[in-house]
């Protein structure tokens, strides 16, 4: 459960720059993240949710799987921009895999070529509100079955 600031890991896996500059716009205090807790981490062992921008690159791959498995649990993953959902119009290149999930699993997709800083930022707090419902859901169960 995250139940804590989330930190954020960006990860650009071949991607334009385009989605990178929206990723980094929503950080910005113009769109205030702090307001929810998001901040970005300093590396992978600090963070909660992985950003992937960019089609999956052969060359990338491995180095995705390698962030994920380094990131604590729980952990999710955001995959930002058309590119990191499919690969977008580069996923038949001789170098793309495809979209992120070929390797982690995704949580979110955010479309868009790219999607507005706004539209990255509001779907990251409605996972995270979704994550604090479902934690929520299962506390009360516990509860609920320790009374019985
Ligand atoms: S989705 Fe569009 S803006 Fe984003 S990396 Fe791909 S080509 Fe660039």
């Amino acid at each position: 459960m995250l139940s804590r600031s989330p930190w954020l890991l960006h990860f650009n896996t071949g991607a334009c720059n385009g989605c990178d500059i929206e990723v980094l716009a929503a950080l910005t205090p113009l769109y205030d993240p702090e307001r929810f807790g998001i901040r970005l981490a300093p590396n992978p062992r600090h963070a909660d949710i992985i950003i992937v921008t960019g089609a999956l690159t052969k060359k990338s791959a491995e180095r995705l799987r390698r962030l994920y498995e380094q990131t604590p649990d729980p952990k999710h993953v955001v995959a930002v921009g058309t590119c990191a959902i499919s690969g977008n119009v580069f996923r038949n290149s001789y170098s793309v895999v495809g979209g992120a999930d070929n390797v982690v699993p995704v949580d979110l997709y955010i479309p868009g070529c790219p999607p507005r800083p706004d539209a990255i930022l509001q779907a990251i707090v409605r996972l995270l509100k979704s994550i604090r419902e479902e934690a929520d859901r299962i506390e009360a169960a516990k509860t609920v079955a320790e009374e019985q």
